[in-house]
């Protein structure tokens, strides 16, 4: 196995990878660097030469290793199934037994797992694997194959159609490993039925990150009387207000910009008998708030929960002035003691300044807003310290009075 040595810190405290986080970048690296085909697993030594870990490297990526491990074992069959397993069964451990098999649910995690660049999530009886990296390309059949032994799904099927995987030097692909699945796939989330459509669904099908999430809105809805009115912002299958509905909310509007997401949150919500009080439509966010703003409707629940607006670092302050109007536009559409539920996805936008644009937005409206509840993302995401990039949601629900 070639060696990838690290090169001798200028700062004190050295690179991450010193301090369990599993990335190399190519300037933590001596001299240039072994000359690798991308994917092939190196060990990584320190300036000393004294072993830190195995892992994958990619020369044509910033971030040219990816640790698997910390000790000197061999990244074969048995440490693949190992590593599939043990996240297998932490998931067992947090979501209750599925009889029915009908959950939906992330059973790999990427770094989270352990096994950077790979995303494997259940959908009932199908599993759907997202393949990020050379390193985790080149594992693939070993994947399938701890996969099919593991959790003998109907259908494995992949989904690796991130643009990321450009920069790993990678072409964009979807489609069957094993089996296959004909139309979409009904699973359940918290006692409602969801229809997936696994290979042209955004992200794998649904937003299971959101999953907990849902619960507590559902928990809120109640509070907030039997004559709500709820305005799910960026709704895609309608997750949030169709959960809003089954928790008795009186009237439910949705928007998202994709025809095809309304007709299946509208689908949705036929599915699980709350129809009569949801309607979903297609909008534009920022437009359509400003339209209903001028209509002089207002809400009592009203879920932003946008698509990152962060591309790279250099571009968060973007994308904060996008929450901002965002967050401008529900306080103005909110009533005295409404709930607004606020949603940012990316891991590059912090907690505080996430919470600054919330409180430059109250104030410029001048409502007075309370914090009710901080979360972030499901238990099937784990969040690992000393691995910040694991931690992108941010769940923030507060009341305006
Ligand atoms: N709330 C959803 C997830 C939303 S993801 C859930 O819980 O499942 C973000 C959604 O925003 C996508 O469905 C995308 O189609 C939509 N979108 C992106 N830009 C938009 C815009 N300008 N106006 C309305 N919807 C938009």
């Amino acid at each position: 196995m070639e060696a990838v040595r690290l090169r001798h810190p200028r700062r004190p405290g050295g690179p991450r990878v010193l301090h369990g986080h599993p990335w190399v970048y190519r300037n933590e690296i001596a001299g240039r660097g072994p000359h690798l085909q991308p994917g092939t697993l190196v060990e990584v030594v320190d300036w000393q030469g004294r072993f830190v870990g195995r892992g994958y490297a990619n020369p044509l990526s910033e971030i040219t290793v990816r640790l698997l491990t910390r000790e000197p074992e061999a990244i074969d069959e048995a440490f693949i199934r190992r590593r599939l397993d043990h996240a297998i069964t932490l998931r067992r451990q947090w979501f209750p037994p599925d009889p029915d098999k009908t959950q939906a649910v992330r059973l790999v995690f990427s770094e989270a797992d352990g096994l950077p660049g790979l995303i494997v999530d259940r959908y009932g009886e199908a599993l759907v694997v997202q393949i990020m990296t050379a390193g985790m390309e080149a594992l693939k059949s070993l994947i399938c194959t701890a996969l099919m032994d593991l959790m003998k799904p109907t259908a494995i099927m992949e989904r690796s159609n991130l643009p990321v995987r450009q920069l790993e030097g990678l072409t964009l692909t979807k489609g069957a490993l094993y089996g296959s699945v004909q139309g979409p796939v009904e699973v359940e989330q918290h006692r409602l039925i969801f229809s997936v459509d696994l290979m042209d669904g955004q992200k794998t099908g649904l937003y299971l990150d959101q999953a907990e999430n849902y619960a507590a809105a559902r928990g809120l809805v109640p509070r907030l009387g039997n004559t709500a009115r709820v305005l799910d912002v960026f709704c895609y299958l309608g997750a949030w207000g169709v959960h809003a509905a089954a928790a008795g909310a009186h009237t439910v509007e949705g928007l998202d910009s994709s025809v095809k997401a309304v007709e299946k949150a509208n689908a949705g919500a036929e599915r699980n008998g709350v129809a009569g009080r949801c309607r979903f439509r297609v909008a534009d966010a920022f437009e359509d708030l400003s339209r209903l703003e001028e209509a002089g409707a207002r809400y009592d629940l009203i879920i932003l929960d946008p698509p990152s607006f962060v591309r790279n670092r250099a571009r968060v302050s973007d994308a904060l002035r996008g929450h901002k109007e965002l967050h401008l536009r529900a306080f103005r559409l909110l009533a005295p003691g409404g709930v607004l539920i606020t949603c940012c996805c990316s891991h590059l936008v912090g907690r505080e300044p996430f919470e600054t644009t919330i409180a430059d937005a109250a104030h410029d409206t001048r409502r007075t807003v309370r914090l009710l509840e901080r979360r972030g993302q499901a238990k099937d995401h784990p969040v690992v310290f000393g691995i910040p990039e694991t931690a992108y949601l941010q769940c923030v629900i507060v009341q305006a009075l």
